[in-house]
C-alpha cells in the first residue's frame, strides 16, 4: 500500500515537474541551460530548499551537485540518511546568470512552484538553507544569522510543518566556524523528525575536507550569510 501511495506521489511530483520545465515565468527562463525542479523522494518526510541552481546544477538539471552538495551529501550520512530519504529543491528553479542573488520579481514568479512541490511531496520538516528560502517560506523578514537552529509552526502547502532555517552548505564551505554551526544545527534534525539520532561518526576524519580551489566560474554568493 505504501508502494503505491509512493508511486502515485512520484507521478504527480514527475507531471509537475514537466510543467515547471517549459516554464517561462521569469527572464530568467532566456539564460538557463534547463530547469532544475529537484531530486529525492517524492514522500519524503525531510526537505531541503536552496536558493537557485548554480552552475553545475544548470548544466545537469540536478540541485545541488557542485562542493555544497556534496557537503549535503556528508552532512546527511553524518544523521544516517541518503540524498534518497530527503526531497532537495530551491526557490528558484534557474539559474541566475554568474550566480548573483535571486531578484524580488523571479522569487515571486516562481515560488508558487516550490509551493505546490511542498503541496504534492507533504514533508514533516522543511529546512531552509540560508536567507533566501528562509525569508519566503517563514514569511519573515528575519535573516538566517539571526534564526538558524529554531524550529518553527508553519502551514505550507496546506499542511502544517516544522520550518528549520540552517546555514546554507556553501556559505559554510569556506568558513569552518559557520561548518561548526552548520553541523550542530544537523545534529538536531533526526529529534526534530521524530526519530533515534544515528551514532556519532568515528572522531577520526574531519566532516568535509575543502577541495583545491576551481577556476572562478561560479563565485560564492554572498546572500547566504
Ligand atoms: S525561475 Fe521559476 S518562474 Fe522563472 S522561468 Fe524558471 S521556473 Fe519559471
Amino acid at each position: 500500500m505504501a508502494a503505491v501511495v509512493a508511486a502515485a506521489a512520484d507521478l504527480s511530483l514527475i507531471a509537475y515537474g514537466d510543467v515547471v520545465a517549459g516554464c517561462e515565468q521569469c527572464a530568467l527562463s532566456q539564460t538557463r541551460t534547463q530547469v532544475v525542479f529537484g531530486s529525492g523522494s517524492p514522500t519524503a518526510e525531510l526537505m531541503f530548499v536552496g536558493e537557485a541552481p548554480g552552475f553545475h546544477e544548470d548544466k545537469q538539471g540536478v540541485p545541488f551537485v557542485g562542493a555544497a552538495g556534496k557537503l549535503l551529501g556528508k552532512l546527511l550520512e553524518g544523521i544516517g540518511m541518503t540524498r534518497d530519504d530527503v526531497y532537495v529543491s530551491n526557490v528558484l528553479k534557474c539559474r541566475p546568470p554568474g550566480n548573483r542573488d535571486p531578484l524580488p520579481e523571479e522569487i515571486q514568479a516562481c515560488e508558487g512552484h516550490l509551493f505546490r512541490q511542498i503541496e504534492l511531496i507533504q514533508p514533516k520538516l522543511v529546512a531552509t538553507l540560508g536567507n533566501f528560502a528562509t525569508k519566503l517560506l517563514s514569511g519573515k523578514p528575519a535573516g538566517i544569522t539571526q534564526v538558524h537552529g529554531r524550529e518553527q509552526q508553519v502551514v505550507l502547502g496546506g499542511n502544517p510543518v516544522t520550518l528549520y532555517p540552517i546555514f546554507h552548505p556553501a556559505a559554510a564551505l569556506y568558513t569552518p566556524r559557520m561548518l561548526q554551526v552548520l553541523e550542530e544545527d544537523f545534529r538536531r534534525i533526526p529529534e526534530l523528525l521524530g526519530r533515534e539520532a544515528a551514532p556519532p561518526p568515528p572522531p577520526a576524519a574531519p566532516l568535509y575536507a575543502p577541495e583545491p580551489a576551481a577556476p572562478v566560474e561560479h563565485p560564492v554568493q554572498l546572500g547566504l550569510f
